[in-house]
């Protein structure tokens, strides 16, 4: 696909705006291959052109972000490649810094920051004090879920709520500014 055809296609259907049309070719090219995960679509795109591939990564994470915040964003697997990175949000950072200008939403994006999670099962300390049946005195037993560590394999999204309070105050303008440089991609 080239940058023409994916042009004509997005204005095929405007009556949601630029900037939807262009997640909507997105979406539409993703749905014709089947094995393709999230991560192999934006590269598709990317191909095409980076900025198509720019707003539809934007598209997606203020979606996620206005459902569920960046905690939702992160774990429904919109900013990484492999479960537990950011690649895809990197990638977002990357190209948001060359084309666009709205720092208030870049700063929150360079804030987005990714750490192994606390362990549940044993509180964070990495092991249980059980009391021997036989013995009757208390043993200390390694917990089986983080072997010994206190942290689980998965990462989360530590600053969170931080996040989601500060793109919310901003939340308009900038999809306001989303919908305007997007339609500038179609002159
Ligand atoms: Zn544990």
């Amino acid at each position: 696909m080239t940058k023409q055809e994916f042009s004509t296609t997005a204005k095929l259907d405007l009556s949601e705006g630029s900037f939807q049309s262009i997640l909507n070719v997105g979406y539409a090219q993703w749905k014709l291959n089947d094995t393709w995960l999230y991560s192999d679509m934006i590269e598709f795109v990317k191909n095409v052109d980076e900025k198509f591939a720019l707003a539809i990564l934007v598209g997606k994470y203020n979606y996620q972000v206005n459902n569920g915040g960046h905690i939702q964003y992160f774990d429904n697997g919109y900013a990484s490649i492999d479960e537990n990175d950011k690649e895809l949000h990197e990638l977002m950072v990357e190209l948001f810094e060359k084309y666009l200008k709205f720092d208030s939403v870049l700063n929150i994006l360079k804030e987005f920051k990714l750490d192994t999670q606390y362990c549940y099962d044993c509180d964070g300390e990495g092991s249980f004090y059980e009391v021997d049946e036989e013995t009757g005195e208390e043993e200390e037993e390694q917990c089986w879920t983080c072997n010994g560590t206190g942290q689980s394999q998965d990462m989360t999204v530590v600053n969170n709520e931080d996040l989601d309070d500060k793109y919310y105050k901003v939340n308009d303008k900038f999809i306001e500014y989303m919908e305007t440089w997007c339609k500038s991609l179609f002159n």
